[in-house]
């Protein structure tokens, strides 16, 4: 019995130490960041004067430096060999052919209106057309493509998704090009995208990875998409049989812009644990601001798109520079997120250290928030790292909620996919949203996104609880994964070389 009862106030004393670091963990929490700092970081970030934070503008170099600055004064150190904070992103920004027309019969397209050019390159005179209803790859020959122009619809028979037109539309440019033809014209007719939308989006400045992406910036063939809603233009093709047509396209101009991602570190205090890195990562930049406009506010702040995450992972700075946790801590503020998650896979091709290390990332962004008792989480039951998340989270008061807008595949529309992508177990932190409703529309990428319109209340136990949940992960005994089954536990065991 003594024996027992001995057992039983060991399990007591065990269950009471495990109480005794989790009021620990708060308290560390609660003294070490200070609010009116991480809210302060926002003020600075979302001001007007940093003009929305665009990739390639100079006042985004403005937010760098201020995040570096931060980085210092916390204890975050340099990690990459340069001893610098400062990891360059080398992109590209591509303008839209000058020059875009085609002509046949009665019919004629030109760029910006009924066009838009996939890709570019001088190409004038008259040639003859190769008309095919699909034109897909089997069915292009030099013999009946060689020095023509290849007239098709977009797509594929019986796809009617203008999402996919892009993927065949690859696939029929090879093809063409492969088979000497001089340029392939696809008709689009879909009203699933609208077309307006359709050219606003392919018919501006964009910006790309300046390598990695070999196949498509070799940009040496005229390709363009012609709207022809009521397939006017392919019956008339397709009647009269041969013909030709006349073609003016004019090369894109391309120019390097300099990018940044803000990387330091901060050490873990175990010794063998600090060899795990968990990888917090949140994109500071936004979208610019717009011209033209008549003294009304122009400037997209992005308070909530996304000073608010940078402020989250600066509190975790301050929370950990002089306190860390067992696992060393990378941060990463990356740039380029909203021209397509550019930062953070430029990242995830050069880590500064190697990728199988980073044991887990907690990206956090958002687009806003209708709910201030909840912190809504991208992946929330996909990790196993899920109870910590919880736990943190309820420490603060708030509610945890996973992913409210399973339709709209958010987890993949972050800069947590970069990394997911690769193997590594990654939620994305947000404020807490349960729909895209009114209020969350009424901000997400418009002017009034700005620091004055934030409840900092609710931010300050926001932060709180992001920093907590970072300490607790940082902290587990057993390495976190992907729960069994999900879609990236396989890239997962090739990443860490795991056994099946
Ligand atoms: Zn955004």
């Amino acid at each position: 019995m003594k024996k027992y009862r001995k057992f039983g106030v060991l399990i007591i004393l065990a269950g009471f130490s495990g109480f005794v670091q989790a009021q620990t963990d708060i308290e560390l929490t609660k003294q070490t960041v200070d609010t009116n700092e991480s809210a302060s970081h926002i003020w600075f970030l979302a001001s007007d004067e940093l003009k929305g934070r665009d990739t390639g503008s100079p006042e985004i170099d403005i937010a760098a430096a201020y995040i570096a600055a931060q980085y210092r004064k916390y204890g975050v150190v340099p990690v990459t060999g340069a001893g610098s904070y400062f990891q360059t992103v080398p992109l590209e920004a591509i303008t839209p052919p000058a020059k875009g027309t085609l002509q046949a019969g009665d019919f004629s397209f030109s760029i910006g209106e009924n066009l838009v050019a996939l890709q570019a390159t001088d190409i004038s005179g008259a040639y003859p057309v190769f008309i095919s209803e699909y034109a897909m790859p089997e069915e292009l020959s030099p013999e009946n493509v060689q020095g023509k122009i290849i007239i098709a619809k977009a797509g594929k028979s019986g796809e009617s998704n203008p999402r996919s037109f892009f993927g065949f539309s690859r696939e029929k440019r090879r093809a063409a090009k492969e088979n000497g033809a001089v340029a392939l014209v696809e008709l689009y007719s879909s009203t699933a995208i609208p077309w307006s939308m359709l050219l606003n989006f392919l018919n501006r400045k964009q910006l790309r990875l300046a390598e990695n992406e070999s196949e498509t910036s070799e940009d040496d063939f005229g390709h363009v998409w012609i709207y022809d809603p009521e397939n006017e233009f392919f019956t008339y093709l397709s009647d009269i049989k041969k013909t030709t047509a006349q073609i003016g396209l004019s090369s894109r101009e391309k120019t390097s812009v300099k990018a940044t991602n803000v990387v330091g570190m901060v050490a873990g205090t175990d010794p063998e644990l600090k060899d795990e890195y968990i990888l917090l990562s949140a994109h500071y930049d936004h979208i610019g601001y717009k011209t033209g406009t008549n003294g009304e506010d122009s400037i997209y702040n992005g308070a909530r798109d996304n000073a608010i995450g940078v402020a989250a992972i600066l509190s975790t700075a301050q929370g950990f520079g002089n306190n860390p946790p067992k696992r060393s801590i990378l941060f990463l503020a990356c740039t380029g997120e909203e021209k397509g998650l550019l930062g953070s896979r430029w990242f995830a091709d050069n880590p500064p250290v190697a990728l199988n290390k980073i044991v887990y990332n907690l990206n956090i962004d958002g687009g806003g928030y209708n709910d201030v008792t909840k912190v809504s989480i991208m992946g929330l039951h996909r990790t196993t790292a899920e109870k910590h998340l919880i736990s943190a989270v309820h420490d603060f008061g708030l509610e945890p909620l996973a992913d409210p807008a399973p339709e709209q595949n958010l987890f993949d529309r972050s800069d947590n996919v970069s990394f997911a992508a690769r193997g590594i177990p990654a939620p994305t932190f947000s404020t807490g949203f349960t729909s895209f409703d009114e209020e969350i529309m009424k901000y997400y990428h418009q002017v009034t996104d700005g620091p004055e319109s934030l409840d900092y209340d609710y931010l300050a136990s926001y932060f709180l609880s992001y920093v907590l949940a970072v300490r607790r992960i940082a902290n587990m005994e057993e390495t976190p994964f992907w729960t069994k089954g999900d879609k990236y536990e396989e890239a997962g065991r090739q990443l860490y070389k795991m056994d099946k």
